[in-house]
């Protein structure tokens, strides 16, 4: 009894592939395929089962043929979210519980030792790889590590090392994102929200107000002259507090903010919102205008209080347009400042106007500002009486004036928010001292960076412009954190390296991984690495032999061939490790490709732990099977486009895979002699083999798919059709079983193994040769005769659904010779419009006159409709229809159940004879 049984299949497979991909240097060319390692702080979904899955894919199509494939896994426990997870399970957090308990089913005995951040990471770690073997992915696990390990953290201060010397780590007081609940930096990583939020530098206009100043926060203090008034929120709670000890009026959340920005801040007192409306305050620059209430200021914004511009400011402008609508404070009109080209007197309200926006919750008022904004910024000239610069000069001078004489202050904000932390906190901007920085945007690293990504392949190549942007406006980055697990900083070992700089050149330690924990890591000076990775000999290097093989597999395995992410890790991760590879490894050790993912859906919404819109991967895969869940995956959309997972639709997939296997398992046995069909299906396998190699080598899953499994079995149940009566097919199926499950083997590997040795194919399909097309076995004239019939079974199909009879019998009638005349000559000219013209010019074909005219016509109609495919070969050399139909005669008379008759159609009598076209037989059924 064979069953189809994924299950079982699954089983048979787990025992044949033990230490089966476990890859050492050979004489054959390598394939090393790298994906970014997991942070293991919970289970598994299928959107990480794809990440994992398509370079297994990859690597198991090239393992084929014939590379010495290289798919290594590690775990990347560095940072501090687990030590944030740990303590909220310690205190019995029940979200963090239930998402454990609940979600994760994490047993309750494992979860009681959670309060541990190691256990947490080993536990899943554990998790990751059972789940990861139990999807087929064939990893050589030998190589396995965590970024905790002790050697790992040799290599890192080994590669530390370098980037100090070569200038890239330097020290300064820069602002920073920082958790205030963590007390540590922000990285991309450990961001809920906000993570393309930047930094952005505001002055804060000083405003006095009684004994104390009011502060507000601008891009553009040039626009001071045009104050008109400030806005206040009346539905906010100030604060009066002492600031570097002078009195100022700022929302609360302002006052927390400062003292993260090298301020003593001082809370005296609350000051209700409503209290500020109406109260006037001053300053030197533009006199003393009213305080006026606006909803819309954000108390989290800079100081919480906002200057007005109404001249400049579209926001401004209306916003008190509508308080005058309503009879309010009428006497203030607005100040004009700046002259540009292209707007009147007063540019905000120009711009209002002629875009006709009559509220501020427009959508367009963010694009609108931005317009002036930059108008402003570009050509844009202060009135003489403000000294009369330009406003790009202006501006800088103006700050510096402020900062100078009227008390002004530097104020860090980001552009966009919110930005929240993992654990659920605002991030806000802290200045650090003494805090170490990746120099990032140094322009000769970020030169060396992107005339080395100018030689890379990256897949798809769209993605490269964002590569080019983030080489481009990378700033130096906070590369020490003072919480969390990873390696000590070298020059200050109070601090560690944050979890994305000590995870940039980890594919270079994959090569070693395995043979590195044979020597005691204290051993393991800069000098054994230097030796290792850059060939560079010292005295006394201990434990040589070891040395000189882990060199041997560092030269044999690097560079990499193609790293495969998420596409957002671009803007960090894919490209820091180009900036740390440019640095410590010489050129033909660089890498040379990266692939990069799209996202993963779950029944259209983003997937999201946090949120709870997750499908585990082993849940996938006991449900399912993982030959379903991996070619699910792979089929529904190319690596790079996002993917939907829906459970109707993979279990459509499950389907397909019983009909693959039960075809197979019907089909390998035939016996019968190979007729005109079985050179037919044997021609087009060809194709499918080229297509399914060409579309793996580009990355193109899906694609692949379509040709080794949908192409496949289209070709079988035409085959099936027409075959004669009482045959099973001829021994050609054989062949074609074993290509076929060649060809799908990357994909469903378990159900690949169990046919292969129905099949007694030798060995592991795992490593079985990759078929090769093999041009001899294309049959041009086969396949167009097929193509042929085909498409006039669907034609008589067609009709007979239209004119709804039952038929007494068909005829076919076959255009004449000179119609075949005309159709070469159109498929052969290069220019299809002027080709008529020639082909009037022939006496027979004149006399023939609007006969002949219209034929060109249709023909041309006709060649644009027929795929390239069938086109091509028949401007080289038509086919004898006549014989393809009358070979065809009792195929056609058993699908239709009547006598089907072949007829030239010049001699019949029938009219719609006359509509015969080449490669499209005129048809008449009685
Ligand atoms: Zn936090």
């Amino acid at each position: 009894m064979n069953a189809f049984d994924l299950g079982k299949f699954e089983e048979e497979a787990q025992e044949q592939w033990t230490h089966t991909f476990e890859s050492n240097p050979s004489n054959l060319e390598k394939c090393y395929l790298t994906v970014a390692y997991p942070y293991p702080s919970g289970a598994m979904h299928v959107g990480h089962g794809r990440t994992y899955i398509v370079p297994d894919v990859i690597a198991r199509f090239w393992r084929m043929r014939g590379k010495q494939v290289l798919y290594p896994m590690a775990f990347h426990v560095t940072g501090a979210p687990v030590i944030g997870i740990s303590k909220r399970i310690a205190k019995n957090d029940p979200k963090t519980i239930h998402l454990y308990r609940d979600l994760y089913k994490v047993p309750q005995n494992v979860l009681d030792e959670f309060t541990d951040p190691l256990t947490i990471v080993r536990h899943f770690a554990s998790e990751y790889q059972r789940v990861m073997t139990a999807c087929g992915i064939s990893i050589d696990w030998r190589r396995r590590f965590t970024t905790v390990d002790p050697t790992y953290s040799k290599f890192i201060e080994w590669q530390w090392k370098h980037l100090f010397e070569a200038g890239h780590v330097i020290k300064g007081v820069h602002p920073v994102r920082y958790c205030t609940v963590d007390d540590n930096p922000v990285g991309d990583h450990d961001l809920l929200e906000g993570d393309k939020a930047e930094v952005i530098k505001f002055t804060l206009v000083m405003f006095q107000h009684g004994d104390a100043f009011i502060p507000t926060a601008t891009l553009r203090p040039e626009t001071i002259f045009g104050v008109t008034n400030l806005w206040a929120n009346p539905n906010v709670t100030y604060v009066r507090a002492l600031v570097d000890g002078s009195a100022w009026i700022i929302s609360q959340e302002a006052a927390e903010k400062l003292a993260l920005q090298d301020h003593t801040v001082e809370v005296q007192e609350e000051i209700a919102g409503q209290d500020l409306i109406d109260k006037t305050v001053s300053h030197p620059l533009c006199g003393t205008v009213p305080v006026l209430p606006a909803d819309f200021v954000d108390p989290d914004m800079a100081s919480g209080l906002v200057m007005s511009v109404p001249a400049h400011a579209p926001f401004d402008y209306i916003a008190l347009r509508d308080l005058q609508c309503a009879g309010k404070y009428t006497q203030i009109k607005p100040v004009p400042l700046i002259k540009v080209d292209g707007y009147g007197e007063i540019p905000a309200q120009d711009a209002v106007e002629k875009a006709g926006i009559t509220h501020q919750m427009d959508s367009r008022m963010d694009a609108l500002t931005q317009e002036i904004y930059s108008a402003e910024f570009s050509k844009g000239k202060l009135f003489e009486k403000y000294g009369g610069k330009p406003v790009r000069v202006a501006r800088d001078d103006i700050a510096a004036l402020m900062i100078e004489k009227y008390a002004s202050k530097i104020m860090y904000e980001f552009d966009t928010r919110p930005v929240v932390c993992r654990c659920g906190n605002k991030v806000k901007v802290k200045i650090l001292h003494d805090q170490w920085f990746l120099k990032y945007s140094d322009p000769t690293w970020k030169k060396q960076v992107s005339d080395h990504l100018g030689g890379m392949a990256l897949i798809p190549p769209e993605v490269r412009l964002e590569f080019d942007r983030t080489v481009d406006w990378l700033k130096d980055w906070a590369c020490t954190r003072r919480v969390g697990l990873g390696t000590r900083f070298p020059w200050d070992t109070t601090q560690l390296i944050e979890p994305l700089s000590d995870s940039t050149i980890y594919m270079a330690y994959y090569t070693i991984a395995h043979k590195i924990r044979e020597i005691d890591s204290k051993l393991l000076t800069p000098e054994v690495f230097d030796y290792i990775f850059l060939g560079k000999e010292s005295p006394e290097l201990p434990e040589k032999k070891k040395l000189e093989a882990m060199r041997k597999e560092f030269l044999y395995w690097y560079p990499y061939n193609y790293r495969f992410s998420a596409k957002d890790l671009i803007s960090n991760h894919l490209t820091f490790q180009l900036f740390h590879h440019v640095t410590i490894f010489p050129k033909d050790k660089l890498p040379r490709g990266m692939v990069v993912f799209g996202m993963g859906l779950l029944n259209g919404a983003k997937m999201s732990s946090s949120k709870g819109n997750v499908f585990l991967l082993e849940d996938a895969v006991s449900d399912f099977g993982a030959d379903t869940v991996r070619m699910f995956l792979m089929g529904s959309a190319e690596p790079w486009q996002d993917f939907d997972w829906r459970n109707e639709l993979v279990i459509s997939t499950k389907k397909q895979i019983e009909r693959f296997f039960n075809t197979v398992l019907e089909s390998k046995d035939a016996d019968g002699e190979p007729h005109d069909i079985d050179r037919w299906l044997i021609s087009r396998l060809q194709s499918h083999i080229q297509r399914t190699t060409e579309a793996l080598a580009n990355f193109q899953t899906r694609q692949a798919l379509q040709e080794a499994y949908s192409g496949i079995e289209t070709d079988l149940k035409w085959y099936r059709r027409r075959l004669a009566e009482n045959s099973d097919g001829s021994r050609e199926l054989h062949t074609l079983c074993s290509v076929w499950i060649r060809l799908l083997a990357p994909f469903i590997p378990f159900t690949g193994e169990h046919l292969w040795k129905e099949l007694a194919g030798e060995g592991l399909v795992s490593f079985a040769p990759w078929p090769v097309a093999n041009n001899k076995l294309i049959n041009t004239r086969i396949e167009l005769a097929e193509e042929l019939i085909s498409r006039t079974v669907e034609d008589i199909e067609s009709i007979r659904k239209l004119i709804q009879i039952t038929p007494k019998s068909i005829t076919i009638s076959i255009a004449p010779e000179w119609k075949h005349e005309i159709f070469l000559l159109i498929a052969k000219s290069n220019d299809r419009n002027t080709v008529i013209k020639e082909i009037m010019k022939d006496d027979a074909m004149r006399k023939r006159g609007k006969e002949a005219t219209d034929t060109a016509k249709q023909c041309t109609t006709l060649i644009h409709r027929l795929p390239p495919h069938v086109v091509e070969p028949l401007a080289r050399e038509p086919i004898n229809e006549i014989a393809v139909f009358e070979a065809a005669k009792k195929f056609l008379e058993k699908e239709f159940g009547v006598p089907v008759h072949i007829t030239e159609a010049e001699s019949s009598e029938h009219a719609k004879a006359a509509t015969a076209l080449p490669f499209k037989p005129a048809i008449i059924i009685e």
